[in-house]
């Protein structure tokens, strides 16, 4: 039977941002009991949680081990906008943990999965999930128009909008700019994501014809996650089109060859996080208190 509170359960908060206030809040709500790890600068106090340096967390006793959502940096740093001082988490801190504790992540970078796995942790990367993903999209559509608004001297409404992909974000992103009263077309390559752009009221068109279909574009937002706006698409674009590429690093846009011709063209990352900390936070903390409940 899933558990209404948390009482028992033991995590540690290392590191983050405003994201993890919200996670903090919620689990202390739930009479978890909480440690934190650099957070020394964080005037806000926490009924239930303490504050503790990263080698004084007692990680026999816990039950998940909750990281920032980028996971490690790729010094193996734990990074953290509540505190000056480096965290390293180490195998051994991971191998102290009873061995059904689990580690939460947004993603896992290559050092970190390795890390979990010498030590025989269960990693969860909280992005992988669908309904993160999709709550997720909401802040980043609406951050994805505070982009559009700041780099154009144009209104949204009546311009014409190129949305590739039609994923979580892509629906998302092709939605909110429609809603803004966008022409916006859509590019995708499998037939039923054609389909449903149109039966949302968007103009479909095979991504292959791309560089057809960017000629009269005012803005060009990508979130396929390759090299999909290529050098001959940006050639056939207007001097003023924006691109704003929504993709995880490196992006799907060839940025070297924009610049020579002079388009603007932004790699636009963590926009939920920039954009919206509070609700990004809350999303992290309502699955991440489902999936703790569960276990409990
Ligand atoms: P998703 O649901 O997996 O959607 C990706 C889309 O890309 C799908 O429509 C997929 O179509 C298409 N695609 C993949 N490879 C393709 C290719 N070679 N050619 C044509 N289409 C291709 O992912 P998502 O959740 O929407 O996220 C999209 C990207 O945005 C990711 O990189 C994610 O990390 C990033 N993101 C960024 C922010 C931000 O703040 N900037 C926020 C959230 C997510 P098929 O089904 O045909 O493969």
């Amino acid at each position: 039977m899933v558990k209404n509170m948390l009482t028992g359960l033991q995590a540690a908060v290392l590191g983050g941002d405003a994201r993890q206030l919200e996670i903090i809040r919620k689990l202390t709500e739930l009479d978890a009991k909480i440690y934190l790890a650099g957070f020394d600068q964080l005037e806000q106090s926490f009924t239930g949680a303490v504050k503790e340096t990263l080698e004084d967390v007692p990680f026999e006793q816990l039950d998940a081990i909750i990281l920032p959502v980028a996971g490690l940096q790729a010094t193996g740093e734990i990074e953290t906008i509540f505190s000056d001082k480096n965290l390293r988490l180490t195998e051994d801190m991971l191998k102290r943990t009873p061995p059904n504790c689990k580690i939460f992540t947004g993603i896992s970078p290559a050092l970190l999965s390795n890390l979990a796995e010498k030590a025989g942790r269960q990693l969860i990367k909280l992005f992988d999930r669908d309904d993160v993903a999709i709550y997720n999209s909401i802040p980043t559509a609406e951050g994805t128009v505070m982009m559009a608004i700041q780099h154009t001297d144009i209104t949204i409404h009546g311009s014409e909008v190129v949305v590739l992909g039609m994923g979580r974000v892509g629906i998302s992103v092709a939605r909110i700019f429609k809603s803004l009263g966008a022409e916006v077309k859509l590019g995708a390559r499998r037939s039923e994501h054609l389909a449903r752009a149109i039966e949302m009221g968007l103009t479909p068109f095979q991504i292959g014809r791309l560089e057809n279909e960017v000629k009269t574009a005012d803005i060009i937002i990508n979130t396929i996650p390759h090299q999909v706006v290529t050098a001959s698409a940006i050639a056939s674009m207007q001097a003023h089109a924006l691109i704003i590429d929504l993709a995880s690093k490196p992006g799907g846009t060839d940025f070297r060859f924009a610049e020579k011709r002079g388009i603007k063209a932004i790699l636009a990352l963590g926009l939920p996080g920039l954009v919206a900390p509070k609700t990004a936070g809350q999303i992290l903390a309502k699955v991440l208190v489902d999936l703790l409940k569960e276990d409990a």
